[in-house]
């Protein structure tokens, strides 16, 4: 097991270090809490029922949809931001590791509630912290909050985990469809994430929305091609289908003039909504 991990990891009862850590699990000989360990990872909570396993997707600078490559850039600025080269990262919710590429050269771990190959630890930080307090310098929640139900706890264990100083550096949709269902379960304005924020604790250094019109009228046209028009009865569907067409030609000419998604303060009043939010949170020191 990576060195790193194994001398951060802590009973999440008591905080002290495991004392017997035999290749399938691990023993607490303070209060007897026992962690299983599978293929060398230590998995702390069970993964819920309703929980899948995502298939493994290629993910880079420049693949996926436009918000995708948007929350790369802007994790890609974080993470160089770091003056401190030995800084310690958590991935929260890393999944398949869709950004592991940015911390290449960095002291980072991976936590998610499912067990992937990826992943160091499978833990629901909501459930159980198995790390001391103030441990990381960088947190990192890309794509996650909106499939927590228990956003307000989970933001509480981060706030724990975080050095004072630190960063909590958060992705999170809001003009985008159902996903990973049955596990998506909110959106928030960013006026719900600007007061849950501070309730807890954290500073707001940046909180941006991004912006895409075409993006977002795409987003539309595919509910249509995928949900809607296989409903409807074969002439429908057919005439359906050619307006389609017709729309997204259109859309498509439109492209060029209007121009790509665009990254703004979403203080203004005359900004539509948001595809999703990048927030920056300080712990304070
Ligand atoms: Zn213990």
């Amino acid at each position: 097991m990576n060195q790193l991990l194994s001398s951060l990891l802590v009973c999440p009862d008591c905080k002290q270090p495991f004392s017997i850590k035999e290749e399938n699990y691990w023993r607490c000989s303070n209060d007897g809490r026992e962690v299983r360990v599978h293929e060398g990872k230590p998995v702390f909570t069970p993964m819920p029922e309703t929980a899948h396993i995502f298939e493994r997707i290629e993910r880079g600078p420049d693949e996926g949809t436009p918000w995708r490559q948007a929350n790369w850039k802007f994790l890609q600025e974080q993470v160089s931001g770091l003056s401190n080269k030995d800084a310690l990262i958590l991935d929260v919710g890393a999944g398949h590791g869709d950004f592991a590429q940015i911390f290449a050269d960095r002291n980072y771990l991976a936590v998610d509630i499912v067990p992937y190959p990826e992943v160091d630890i499978a833990c629901d930080l909501v459930e159980c912290v198995p790390f001391k307090e103030n441990s990381f310098d960088m947190l990192v929640l890309m794509n996650v909050l909106e499939h927590v139900y228990h956003s307000h706890e989970l933001l509480d264990a981060l706030y724990y985990l975080l050095k004072p100083g630190g960063s909590l550096v958060i992705a999170i949709p809001f003009m985008i469809k159902i996903h990973q269902a049955p596990i998506d379960f909110q959106r928030f304005t960013h006026y719900s994430l600007e007061e849950m924020a501070c309730q807890h604790g954290f500073e707001i250094a940046l909180l941006e929305g991004y912006y895409d019109p075409i993006f977002f009228v795409g987003e539309a046209l595919r509910n249509l091609r995928f949900w809607v028009l296989p409903k409807l009865s074969r002439i429908s569907r057919w005439l359906a289908r050619g307006l389609l067409i017709l729309i997204e030609g259109m859309v498509s000419l439109m492209k060029p003039l209007i121009g790509s998604g665009y990254l703004k303060s979403p203080k203004s009043a005359k900004n539509p909504a948001a595809i999703g939010y990048h927030l920056v949170l300080k712990k304070p020191s």
